[in-house]
């Protein structure tokens, strides 16, 4: 099984992921837990070129094809061996975090991201996404209370907000595979959402 975990700046996916890692320890299933961009050496370099600042601004064109290329070693050599394996993959980000902050952040062409999804994925689709949604008010709020603004999130609510209607667009268009998990709830009611998912996949 393919889980993946999505959200916003703020939305609390460190903490859940560590959640996630915990439920599905305890009941004895295999995981690998990676995450995007990176999961590999080579992955995690382009992560670096991709966060680090620049004297020279990179392209949108630019940042898509290497989201793509990081995704693509990160497929070959880590999510698919383990799937073949019969481990379960839980991944912090996937190509849906490209359709938000790409496609609708930086206003690249969903068609040319949804070309390169099948061409780098083929048939490859998560067997479920946790999408942790909050307002960009309290997201940004949080994210900047633990100082963690970087490159992306420096920039405007508006590049927020569009990354937000992606994400929730791509949820609409793929209910089958999608949870909506409100983070601006407490936590524990947050995590109730995120058990009774697991719950459902784990009865599949
Ligand atoms: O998941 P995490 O918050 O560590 O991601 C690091 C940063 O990379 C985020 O702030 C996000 O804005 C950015 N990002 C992006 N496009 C992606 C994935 C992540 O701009 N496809």
């Amino acid at each position: 099984r393919f889980i993946t975990l999505e959200g916003g700046e703020g939305s609390g996916k460190s903490t859940n992921l560590r959640y996630l890692q915990t439920l599905l320890q305890e009941r004895q299933i295999d995981v690998v837990v990676t995450r995007e961009p990176g999961g590999t050496e080579l992955a995690e370099k382009i992560r670096r070129l991709l966060l680090e600042k620049h004297a020279e601004c990179l392209t949108p064109e630019a940042e898509l094809l290497l989201m793509f290329a990081a995704r693509s070693q990160h497929i070959r050599h880590v999510i698919l061996p383990a799937l073949q394996r019969g481990q379960w993959v839980l991944c912090d980000r996937f190509t849906d975090s490209t359709f938000a902050y790409q496609g609708g952040g930086r206003g690249m062409d969903m068609h040319a991201i949804g070309w390169l999804e099948q061409t780098v994925q083929g048939d490859l689709q998560p067997d479920l996404t946790l999408l942790l949604d909050t307002p960009i008010e309290i997201g940004m709020r949080r994210a900047k209370h633990r100082g963690d603004l970087d490159r992306f999130e420096s920039e405007q609510y508006h590049f927020f907000e569009r990354v937000r209607q992606a994400f929730l667009q791509r949820a609409q268009q793929m209910p089958e595979r999608y949870r909506i998990i409100d983070a601006s709830l407490p936590l524990s009611e947050v995590q109730l959402r995120i058990k009774q998912a697991i719950d459902a996949l784990c009865a599949d």
